[in-house]
């Protein structure tokens, strides 16, 4: 006998594995069982269900007693495509996931566990097959049926045939939206006949007739007829039983980026620099090259500009373009921006969406209707076909790569999809990662530099005060006498202000003034944070939550009380020193609300305020003409955090902040308050000079054997067990040794700087290396041998190129 293989990987928690298993496709499903289809399958000697994706098929010649038949498949149609089925298993191989998890990754909330799956009859039916399959519903549970292959597969013969649809649920809200519509079912001659037949009083349905007869083939939504005619929903569904009209459910995409602002449309003329990045990317494009290009350009230089142009490029040679930005709501604009140029083509992605907008999106997408996709990090799996462009703006943002399983960073991602696709990479930065520019130094990455401001306008004057002695004079304060009065300033010309309060690696605690002791979180080893709006303090590691102390736990002081500065009491500060300023205020706590943050921002944008205060959420992406001053309140936080990337960080954000300033006609200034003004990141932002911070840093890696010198991973192990997760690193650790080069190099087991968590305790081994043949793959044994090696509780994870180290 002949069979059709399969091969499938399965969904077994605590046994995965990325080796495939090899079933047998019915007779029945062999038409529908496709590569990247979800089924279900009998596992292990329980014959237990469960859910696999199909990865591969092949044919066989000689059946073979031992395999298992597939039980059923969950989908009508593949819901990963070839390309990222590919990709999945690439992913998996090189970030230590399982591909399992890599898949899931891949796709809406919508398609993963817990969604409903219903057929629905888009077109009529035969009469035997409406009421065979669907009785008088127009339909139906897929999962109550899919273990029966005869209605499968005529389910599947009607799907092609477009009478019926397959579509995703989680509950009645995410469901995909649709509006009855009519058409006329008869012929314009038909009509007159019926027309016949009708009481000269019946007027409404003499009126109705008319109007079908006006119809052709044309589907109207039904509130529309009815406003067209005037006609009441009776006499419309008279019409649907006497089969004058069909009714059909027309779908609606849910628009979840209506409520941002468009921008207005405009044609630029490109300057020299800007117009010779766009023609060496456009090249690539209409080439098919795989080139990755960084696109290093100060604040307002124009990038974005860029950007469009070369999607433009994608689009008029029939291909599509796919653009991430760091997250949506530190770079409101831009969205709007690629919808004003593009309108419906554009969808967005990112994970403010709903699970059905989003859901609704993706279809978008893979219908091929979307052409353009922006969104975040996971929007780098957007379903596009024949992609002739991929930008990453902003492209040394930490939030791009994944902290949790699988631990993908998006530039890789993005530079295996502009690999398949023969289409261009481009890395958009005012200051690169350090990674990304060395390998322009290399020749890796060709750079293309936009150096000057797009307004003809010279970077804003960058100056810095020295809070010491502003301190030693007026006592504790966040805002010194030169900030005060640049404020007044403005305040008088009608001109706008941006406060920066850096609250990076900080955060409100609460300390008593006798004893030092410091309020932490029970479960967790880390100091619990004030939150004035519920007057509680707070873990952000495990949610819990308590109220504020009035005496200090440890010596009974009343003198115990918050530390730090909080967006709050900085606001109330300067509300007391500028009492005239309309101040908004812009942190994680104004803006919880959906929608808040479009809602505060168009309101500065308006001129309803004249100062923005907030945390990094403000230091990027807006561009107010308005805006000539930027200020920011303390610069020193997170210069002294214990991880390598702290100084490139805060370059980073120093520099991104005072981007904001003078982006139109107007001239900017900067002030940047600090305790550290000879600190060498601070002088290099000061002098606008990303190269020299570049050189500088480099240097530093190299000695202490960092990136972009070395590469990195992260061993991580918890248990709720000190004892535990202590044996088990050693243990792994003599594991490295044993095999892998003797020029890497090992950090650890060490505690890690927050060592207990939720109630676990964590472990870390951190390996350096250059080259290390055989690295790679013990690390992927070590990441599967943990699953039966160690106790359920024990959790290995291995991180390629960690962010964070703290
Ligand atoms: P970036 O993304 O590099 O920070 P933007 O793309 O936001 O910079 O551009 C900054 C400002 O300059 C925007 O208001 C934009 O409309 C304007 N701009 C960009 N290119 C040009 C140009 N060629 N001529 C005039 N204005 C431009
Ligand atoms: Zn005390
Ligand atoms: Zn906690």
């Amino acid at each position: 006998m002949m069979a059709d293989l399969a091969q499938v990987v399965v969904d077994v928690p605590t046994m995965q594995t990325n080796q495939p298993y090899t079933y047998l496709i019915p007779d029945r499903l062999v038409e529908i069982a496709q590569a990247g289809m979800r089924v279900i399958v009998p596992f292990g000697s329980g014959h237990r269900e469960v859910q696999g994706f199909i990865v591969g098929k092949s044919p066989q010649t000689e059946y073979d007693g031992e395999l298992k038949p597939i039980s059923a498949v969950m989908d009508l149609n593949p819901v990963v495509n070839s390309e990222l089925l590919q990709l999945s298993h690439w992913m998996a191989e090189t970030t230590y996931a399982f591909w399992i998890t890599c898949l899931y990754t891949m796709l809406p909330n919508l398609l993963k566990a817990k969604s409903q799956r219903m057929v629905r009859i888009i077109d009529e039916l035969s009469e035997s097959d409406q009421m065979a399959l669907f009785g008088n519903q127009d339909e139906l549970d897929f999962s109550k049926v899919q273990h029966d292959p005869e209605t499968v597969h005529k389910l599947s013969q009607l799907q092609r045939d477009k009478k019926i649809e397959f579509v995703y649920q989680v509950n009645d809200r995410a469901r995909v939206k649709t509006v009855t519509a009519i058409k006329a079912s008869l012929s314009f001659e038909q009509y007159e006949d019926e027309l016949q037949g009708i009481a000269k009083n019946a007027k409404a349905q003499h009126q109705l007739i008319l109007y079908l007869q006006t119809l052709g083939d044309q589907v109207v939504a039904l509130k529309e007829a009815q406003a067209t005619t005037g006609l009441s929903s009776a006499t419309f569904n008279l019409g649907q039983s006497r089969g004058w009209l069909t009714k059909v459910q027309q779908e609606v995409y849910r628009d979840p980026f209506l409520q941002i602002s468009v921008a207005q449309k405009q044609t630029l003329t490109l300057n020299s620099e800007q117009k010779v990045a766009v023609d060496t990317i456009d090249q690539a494009i209409e080439q098919s090259i795989a080139q990755t290009f960084l696109l290093q350009g100060v604040t307002g230089s124009g990038k974005t500009e860029v950007y469009l142009r070369v999607i433009q490029t994608a689009l008029d040679q029939g291909k599509t373009a796919l653009m991430l930005v760091p997250e949506i709501s530190l770079t409101p604009q831009i969205v709007g921006r690629v919808r004003s140029r593009f309108g419906d083509q554009v969808a967005v992605l990112h994970s403010g969406l709903s699970n059905g907008e989003r859901y609704d999106e993706w279809r978008r997408i893979s219908r091929g209707v979307a052409k353009v996709v922006v969104g975040t990090r996971s929007a780098i799996f957007a379903p596009l076909e024949n992609i002739g462009v991929i930008i990453m703006d902003e492209e040394h943002e930490g939030s791009y790569k994944q902290d949790e399983s699988p631990r993908y960073h998006a530039r890789e991602v993005a530079k295996w999809r502009s690999d398949f696709h023969h289409a261009p990479l481009v890395l958009g930065s005012a200051t690169p990662s350090l990674e990304s520019r060395a390998r322009a130094e290399a020749g890796l990455y060709q750079r293309l530099v936009l150096s000057k401001r797009a307004n003809q306008q010279a970077l804003p004057p960058i100056e810095i005060v020295d809070m010491r002695p502003e301190v030693q004079k007026k006592g504790e304060t966040n805002f010194s006498q030169r900030l005060l009065s640049a404020l007044h300033a403005r305040l008088e010309r009608h001109e706008q202000s941006v406060l920066l309060l850096n609250r990076r690696g900080f955060s409100s605690f609460v300390m008593c003034r006798d004893c030092g002791y410091v309020l932490k979180c029970p479960n967790c080893d880390i100091s619990l944070t004030l939150h004035m709006d519920s007057h509680s303090m707070k873990c952000h590691y495990c949610g819990h939550e308590e109220s504020i102390p009035n005496r200090c736990p440890q010596c009974q002081s009343r003198r115990i009380s918050y530390y730090g500065t909080g967006t709050e009491k900085v606001t109330a500060e300067l509300g007391e020193l500028l009492p005239n300023a309309r101040i908004i205020r812009m942190d994680v706590d104004t803006t919880r609300r959906k929608g808040m943050h479009q809602k505060l921002l168009d309101r500065f944008g308006n001129h309803e305020a004249d100062i923005l205060l907030g945390t990094q959420m403000i230091a990027k992406g807006l561009d107010y003409p308005n805006v000539t001053l930027v200020g920011v309140l303390n610069a020193d936080t997170g210069l002294d955090l214990p991880d390598f990337r702290a100084a490139e960080r805060s370059f980073d954000l120093l520099t991104q902040v005072s981007g904001r300033a003078g982006r139109a006609n107007k001239a900017g200034q900067v002030i940047i308050q600090t305790f550290n003004p000879d600190n060498y990141v601070i002088q290099l932002v000061k002098e606008h000079d990303y190269e020299r911070f570049f050189a500088t840093e480099m240097n530093l890696r190299k000695l202490a054997a960092y990136p972009p010198y070395y590469y990195t991973v992260r061993i991580m192990g918890s248990h709720p067990d000190e004892k535990e997760v202590a044996k088990a690193m050693f243990e792994i650790r003599q594991q490295l040794d044993q095999v892998t080069d003797s020029r890497t190099i090992f950090l650890g087991p060490t505690p890690r700087a927050i060592a207990r968590l939720k109630n676990c305790y964590y472990y870390q081994i951190i390996i350096k290396y250059r080259l290390d043949q055989k690295l790679h793959s013990l690390l992927s044994q070590i990441m599967h041998e943990a699953q039966s090696k160690y106790s359920r509780d024990l959790q290995i994870s291995i991180d390629p190129d960690p962010q964070y180290f703290i």
